[in-house]
């Protein structure tokens, strides 16, 4: 019987289980959705007891749908979005909900924290909201019960490897991304941790991507329909195994994702950090570091844009079984590129790089009465877009000019979309078959694991390859001059994107 592979990719949104052969082509996928919830405006929670039973689920819906008998699981490729933190007790139950990346709580401690460069030259991970740094210095500030009661801190990922195999291990790039581990020594940094007011006993141990975790109890393996034998290997957080998952390992390899936020990556030989703390960058093996910026903006523009303007869209695809994001996108598709002049600064969420300002917001500029619903969802799309672009182009300092430009992520489902990612770049741009590109690295780290690959290179030979979205000259002149214009309204808008955010924060 043939052999498969799972990535299990926790995203923000769902659990996603997809099943591979070993050459890379998908056999089946599961997505178990769960909700993110707003307690207060700028906070962003969610319940790992329920994001426990999506990824059960999501497994054993994928080994089902597709018919597969559990001695085909070869082994199972651990992925999650990063910078989530739970407080747990004794028992593993967590005291504290999973707070994630998306939070804005810590928003005064990483401005005053942001002034201590060390911190960040040593750990990569730029000083922002997101990171648990700054949350664990709310935390501590804010009295948070979890917190004084609280006997570890993990991430979601090992919350599960907790439950699941009674191991406290993360692998490096999940462990970099909170803020607290040193890129350099592989290790919890001491300086950091008392920034933090914690204790390095109650972390987990920091091991390679290629660590595998055994033993699933009878009843959980009937749960996910796998045998209590299967390997579950670490893998790493969704950017650097979107990387690994697309063939972006290489230095001029640009990885481009965009699921519910977004990302714009490298990989590197060495270590590279900045003094301007625009670029993260965060361990991945022993001897590879990914660099890039993250941009709260990615797919959740969208998102918000069909839930605000597309009711139409949402029941009619209801009816007649489409995906209302299809409809929403055709409509764009209908006007010309550049939008008639209309920009939307897609900034809804805050924004992390380039600017690193949680008072950022969105703005719709340029409206005339001649624009359409269509206008504003084109411009939102385009939005995202130049947002990444300027990403790329603080990146460019730090990493070169790239040479392949990949793209993956949620938003690889649109056409019209990676299109427009090679008409702002002015660059081709390569898709995968599977948009799923954080699995399949995950997966990949999987069959190193259990010996059934032997390079991290190797995972170039097994990319099916979709399509080639070659720029078109006159988009391409057009979102120039289009540019020039979004980068600056940033930069002119700013003091009074503060005095709003104050406002709503108050209100
Ligand atoms: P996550 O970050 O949870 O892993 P995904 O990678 O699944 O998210 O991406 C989700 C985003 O992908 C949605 O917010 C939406 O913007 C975008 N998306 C999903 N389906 C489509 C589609 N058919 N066309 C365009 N965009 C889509």
């Amino acid at each position: 019987m043939e052999k498969y592979v799972i990535g299990l990719d926790i995203g923000t949104t769902s659990a996603k289980a997809v099943l591979f052969r070993k050459n890379g082509l998908v056999v089946g996928e599961s997505e178990s959705l769960y909700p993110v919830h707003h307690p207060h405006p700028s906070w962003a929670e969610q319940d790992p007891i329920i994001i426990e039973k999506a990824a059960i689920e999501a497994i054993r819906t994928v080994i089902k749908n597709a018919n597969a008998d559990k001695s085909q699981v070869t082994a199972i490729g651990l992925s999650t979005a990063m910078h989530s933190l739970i407080c747990i007790d004794d028992n593993d139950q967590p005291l504290s909900p999973s707070i994630i990346w998306a939070d804005g709580r810590s928003v005064d401690q990483a401005k005053r924290l942001r002034l201590q460069t060390d911190i960040y030259l040593k750990t990569g991970t730029p000083i922002h909201p997101m990171s648990p740094l700054c949350k664990l210095v709310w935390m501590k500030e804010n009295n948070y019960l979890p917190y004084e009661n609280a006997s570890k801190f993990v991430s979601i990922k090992e919350f599960l490897l907790l439950r699941w195999f009674g191991e406290a291990v993360v692998d490096y790039s999940v462990a970099s991304a909170t803020g607290l581990f040193n890129i350099h020594s592989f290790d919890w940094d001491d300086e950091v941790l008392l920034v933090a007011g914690i204790r390095r006993e109650q972390l987990s141990k920091p091991v390679a991507p290629t660590t595998i975790c055994q033993g699933l109890s009878n009843e959980l393996a009937n749960e996910m329909g796998l045998d209590i034998n299967t390997p579950f290997v670490l893998g790493g957080s969704d950017g650097p195994l979107a990387n690994l998952g697309i063939g972006a390992i290489a230095p001029g390899d640009v990885a481009l994702t965009v699921g519910t936020s977004g990302a714009i990556r490298q990989m590197s030989a060495k270590p590279k950090t900045d003094e301007l703390q625009e670029i993260f960058c965060y361990a991945v093996t022993d001897d590879r570091w990914i660099m890039g910026g993250p941009t709260n903006n990615g797919g959740i523009v969208f998102q918000w844009l069909r839930d605000v303007l597309g009711e139409k869209e949402v029941a009619l695809a209801l009816q007649q079984g489409g995906n209302s994001y299809d409809l929403l996108t055709k409509l764009a598709s209908d006007v010309t590129p550049g939008s008639n002049g209309l920009l939307f600064l897609p900034f809804l969420n805050g924004e992390r790089a380039p600017y690193w300002d949680a008072n950022a917001r969105g703005s719709l500029i340029g409206l005339t009465l001649s624009h359409k619903k269509e206008h504003i969802i084109r411009a939102g799309l385009e939005g995202v877009v130049y947002s990444l672009y300027s990403v790329g182009e603080a990146l460019e300092r730090l990493a070169g000019q790239p040479v392949n430009l990949f793209a993956s992520g949620g938003f690889a489902r649109s056409p019209l979309w990676l299109q427009m990612v090679a008409d702002i770049f002015g660059h081709s741009v390569q898709v995968p078959e599977s948009h799923q590109s954080s699995a399949w690295g995950a997966a990949w780290f999987a069959l190193l694991a259990v010996g059934e690959a032997s390079s991290l290179e190797g995972i170039k030979e097994s990319i099916p390859m979709k399509q080639t979205y070659e720029p078109n000259g006159e988009s391409h002149k057009i979102y120039k001059e289009l540019y020039e214009t979004y980068r600056e309204l940033y930069m002119a808008l700013k003091p009074h994107f503060t005095t709003l955010a104050n406002f709503q924060r108050k209100h």
